[in-house]
């Protein structure tokens, strides 16, 4: 009955919010000792908010007006450490960014766009069921994705609510466009007529439109990216993130492994071999993606 009401309440408040007069921003605030990088705002059912991101935690929140007076950004803060990390790294093609944890092991699913029914909901059971509640997990996930399959979207921020997970929302940009005859370096964004900001930003709207605070990690469609693609993520405050283990190709659990497997059912073989790890009890412990670097 309790699950009944929270999925009805979940379900009755969907895209309750409205965002408009959404801009992005770039200045720091100090409150209560810590900074925060604001990096968007808008109206949030007619009142002004901002996308704050906490420059020591990593964690990302809605702040609600009036903010702190703006104060100088700590460049020698965590996450500007490693946005200068990310920018001065060589810009490979193929899985630029993060692509190791320095703290565990990170399970990130991707929900790219899908004609398939449902999603794997065998994937997020066996994490809940098999490690302490709420346990994290990184979803980079797509607009199509969501407008595609709202009841496994809503099962997701049931699972949330309940604390059975601990969700970072990853953006995977919105429309995550994908041609299966170009070559890579004219395919996802790297596709003529992409435009990135506005693919990633639209993502920000849907997710705050449902409720959802965004986080500060991304990922590339197809891991595919170039030094301009790389650095307007940059611009828009992405901590960009890769992956030294998709299992589905083949690559093996490490113990500094950033896990990319997908939520949507388009590559159940990586979900088979992750059901088989946590089974054999390979994996003991689930970091959270935002102590990873
Ligand atoms: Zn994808």
């Amino acid at each position: 009955m309790k699950t009944f009401i929270l999925f009805a309440t979940i379900f009755f408040s969907l895209q309750a919010a409205s965002i408009t007069n959404f801009r992005l921003e770039h200045f720091c605030i100090k409150s209560q000792k810590n900074q925060f990088f604001i990096y968007r705002s808008f109206l949030l059912n007619n009142t002004q908010s901002y996308l704050a991101l906490n420059t020591t935690t990593l964690e990302t929140k809605i702040l609600k007006s009036p903010l702190a007076n703006p104060s100088p950004c700590n460049y020698d803060s965590r996450y500007f450490q490693l946005l200068h990390l990310e920018i001065n790294k060589p810009y490979p093609l193929q899985n630029d960014g993060f692509i190791q944890s320095k703290n565990g092991i990170i399970i990130t699913t991707d929900l790219c766009p899908s004609s398939k029914k449902g999603f794997e909901k065998r994937l997020y059971k066996a994490l809940f069921q098999n490690f302490p509640n709420p346990v994290p997990v990184t979803l980079f996930i797509t607009k199509r994705w969501i407008i595609k399959h709202k009841k496994a979207f809503h099962t997701l921020l049931l699972w949330e609510k309940e604390r059975k997970l601990s969700i970072t929302w990853g953006n995977h940009t919105a429309y995550h466009h994908y041609f299966p005859k170009r070559p890579l370096k004219e395919n996802f964004v790297l596709a003529k007529n992409e435009n990135l900001v506005n693919d990633v930003t639209n993502l920000e709207i849907t997710l705050l439109e449902h409720g959802i605070t965004p986080s500060i990690f991304f990922r590339f469609p197809g891991l595919v990216s170039n030094k301009k693609s790389a650095l307007t993520i940059a611009s828009l405050g992405y901590i960009i993130v890769g992956s030294n283990t998709w299992l589905a190709k083949g690559e093996k659990l490490k113990q500094n492994s950033i896990i990319l497997v997908h939520g949507n059912k388009n590559e159940a073989k990586g979900v088979d071999i992750l059901l088989k790890l946590i089974k054999e009890k390979r994996i003991t412990q689930i970091s959270d993606i935002k102590s990873a670097f």
